[in-house]
């Protein structure tokens, strides 16, 4: 089959829209019509090839993905044609260590994508085209493994639930999964984009009572605060460690979180704990990133930990956040503060790092 997809072929460039191939589905894959992406920070990493990601290329972008299964293999048995479908990055084996001691997020089995030197799920004139994580979102469909798609209720939006695949996942599961956050506790987000929205969310619903949200752009005051913030520090005016400390009266905070993958931003946010407190650093850092930080700066008994993907099981945390989501606790609807289709993935991207959005959303016929 063939769709239109968004490639990536050279670092620091637009992406492309072109035509690609779409094999048929192995016997445990599903063929999806995308129905919305949403547009995650990690796409825009691997564009800006600054090291967190490979550069293999070309590769078609995007994981954040919902849509309607289309077509499956033979021996699946999870879904079937018909069926809604959210994409999830941490697609997993059920066999490996991690995934057999309750962390499949952390999967080493290595499902997500076909073996290198078997046929290409994804090719352009007989050549080989890279799937970002298993996913590729940014194409009119995608063909995973079945193992990295979770069925959902039909009646929700999918434009919505699509950012439940990785941002709000992300953030809210660092929150309610991996900080070990108790009701009552206080909380610092360092960075309010979807991520750090999202954790501000998750902190809400896990009964935080004060949330400091932290950016550099003051567009974010409002959005952290729809998300649940009780106060709001921009960084570009105030030195937020100081501010923190203020906003606590000296205490510091229970928790911190990092939320964009900047080094300023972890030691910052381990300079701003209470005694006993934990820094959950959710970003993603250059690999040769280096933390430095004055051995006074932290208080007694700190921890410092990272997030990965919310500590998820996603075809359990999912449909949870998205039963948060019926409720009217967890909202979605603010997080979309853009839409667009395909072709807009270039200016998707300005928008994301101009500060200007929580998340762009992009629907296909
Ligand atoms: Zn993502
Ligand atoms: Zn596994």
């Amino acid at each position: 089959m063939e769709a239109a997809a968004a490639v990536f072929r050279k670092v620091q460039a637009p992406l492309t829209i072109e035509p690609v191939e779409i094999d048929r589905p192995w016997p445990r894959e599903v063929l999806v019509r995308t129905v919305a992406t949403g547009v995650c920070h990690s796409d825009l990493h691997v564009v800006d090839g600054l090291g967190r990601f490979p550069l293999d290329r070309p590769m078609v972008l995007g994981h954040e993905g919902a849509g309607v299964v289309e077509a499956i293999g033979a021996e699946v048995t999870t879904v079937k044609p018909g069926d809604h479908v959210v994409a999830c990055l941490s697609g997993f084996c059920g066999s490996c260590p991690q995934c057999l001691s309750g962390h499949p997020n952390l999967c080493t089995g290595g499902i997500v994508t076909r073996p290198d030197d078997a046929a290409p799920r994804l090719s352009q004139n007989g050549q080989p085209l890279r799937q970002f994580i298993g996913i590729s979102s940014y194409a009119e469909q995608m063909l995973l493994h079945e193992n990295s798609i979770v069925r959902i209720d039909p009646d929700l939006p999918l434009d919505k639930a699509a950012l439940v695949g990785c941002g709000v996942l992300t953030g809210v599961g660092a929150a309610l999964r991996s900080s070990g956050l108790e009701a009552g506790q206080t909380v610092a987000v360092f960075g309010c984009g979807g991520v750090g929205l999202s954790i501000i969310q998750g902190a809400r619903i896990g009964g935080a009572r004060q949330i400091i949200a932290i950016d550099q752009f003051e567009s974010k005051r409002e959005m952290a605060s729809r998300a649940g913030a009780t106060h709001f520090v921009n960084s570009a005016e105030d030195d937020p460690v100081k501010a923190v400390r203020a906003l606590t009266g000296g205490a510091g905070v229970d928790h911190a979180f990092e939320a964009v993958g900047l080094a300023k931003l972890v030691r910052q946010a381990i300079e701003s704990l209470a005694i006993r407190g934990t820094a959950t650093i959710v970003g993603v850092l250059p690999p040769d990133a280096t933390i430095e930080f004055p051995w006074m700066a932290i208080r007694p008994e700190c921890k410092v930990q990272t997030s990965r993907m919310g500590s998820n099981r996603f075809r359990y945390d999912i449909p949870l956040y998205l039963d948060f989501y019926r409720q009217g606790r967890l909202d979605l609807d603010g997080m979309v503060t853009k839409r667009g289709r395909l072709d807009d993935i270039n200016e998707a991207f300005r928008a994301m790092k101009a500060g200007e959005v929580a998340r762009t959303v992009l629907t296909f016929d």
